[in-house]
């Protein structure tokens, strides 16, 4: 395992947030924080020194375009909750932190449909404000299905059309992805780079690295009973594995599991 400071392995905390409120619904509690620990957490990064980038920055130097700054991590929001371009936007403004925000186009969108739990999300219409709000915005498909369990064409339709739905409403370019669930497969990476998405990021419980893999970065998914000194050690370089590294027996096995699974019961929420 390469740490903090290994030579061309350099670690990149990613960190995977979803809402941020004090009174989620049951179902998204887990990944839920509470705007003060929130504050406190944002507080830790600014103290670390880190320099906080967003998806393109880690795009293009994974594409050898562009050198990352010294320290890099990043801030990820899933979903698209109601929060979002509050509260959550005002924090990491407030601070000066550059962030990336991943929406499920069929949650936010107006008649949109997604497999979602009922819960309080942003509107589409608030799209192009969070993006001046300093928040780069990728997709994270329109329904949030288990891509990996799909057939090829509704897996394309997922990329394509969450795509554009953002792209209509940003008025440029969206190139960045995140797989629900973080739930991916080479068929899944391969259609993501066809779909015209430049990087993808998955979930892993892992740090990123200078040298991770374009269509499966790595990110640490933030829950509610983490505290301020386990954001301290990732941003530290500590705790967990930097990835890119092998898939392990066990999330082989859960993988094959939930595509045996789809198969018999078709799509569903996997939360
Ligand atoms: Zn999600």
């Amino acid at each position: 395992m390469s740490g903090a400071g290994a030579p061309g392995g350099g670690h990149i905390p990613v960190f995977l947030y979803h809402a941020v409120m004090e009174d989620p619904p049951a179902w998204i509690a887990e990944f839920t924080v509470t705007p003060k620990e929130f504050a406190a957490h944002l507080d830790a990064i600014v103290d670390s020194g880190m320099t906080p980038v967003t998806i393109s920055a880690l795009a293009g130097h994974l594409a050898g375009r562009a050198p990352l700054p010294p320290r890099p991590v990043l801030l990820t929001f899933d979903d698209g909750f109601a929060d979002l371009p509050g509260p959550t936007a005002e924090a990491l403004a407030e601070r000066g932190l550059p962030a990336t925000a991943y929406l499920t186009t069929g949650a936010i969108a107006p008649g949109g449909r997604s497999l979602l739990p009922p819960a309080p999300m942003m509107t589409l219409d608030a799209v192009a404000g969070l993006e001046r709000a300093g928040m780069e915005i990728g997709s994270h498909t329109v329904t949030h299905a288990q891509l990996d369990t799909l057939s090829g064409a509704d897996l394309a339709r997922e990329l394509r059309e969450s795509k554009e739905v953002l792209e209509d409403a940003l008025g440029h370019p969206v190139r960045h992805l995140a797989y629900p669930h973080g739930y991916n497969s080479a068929k899944v990476r391969a259609s993501s780079a066809r779909a015209g998405y430049e990087t993808a990021t998955a979930v892993r419980h892992a740090l990123s690295s200078d040298r991770d893999e374009r269509y499966r970065i790595a990110r640490l998914i933030v829950r509610r009973a983490h505290t301020v000194t386990d954001v301290e050690a990732w941003l530290a370089g500590g705790g967990v594995r930097v990835a890119p590294y092998r898939d392990g027996p066990k999330t082989v096995a859960w993988r094959w599991y939930r595509r045996g699974r789809a198969v018999l019961r078709g799509p569903e929420f996997a939360g």
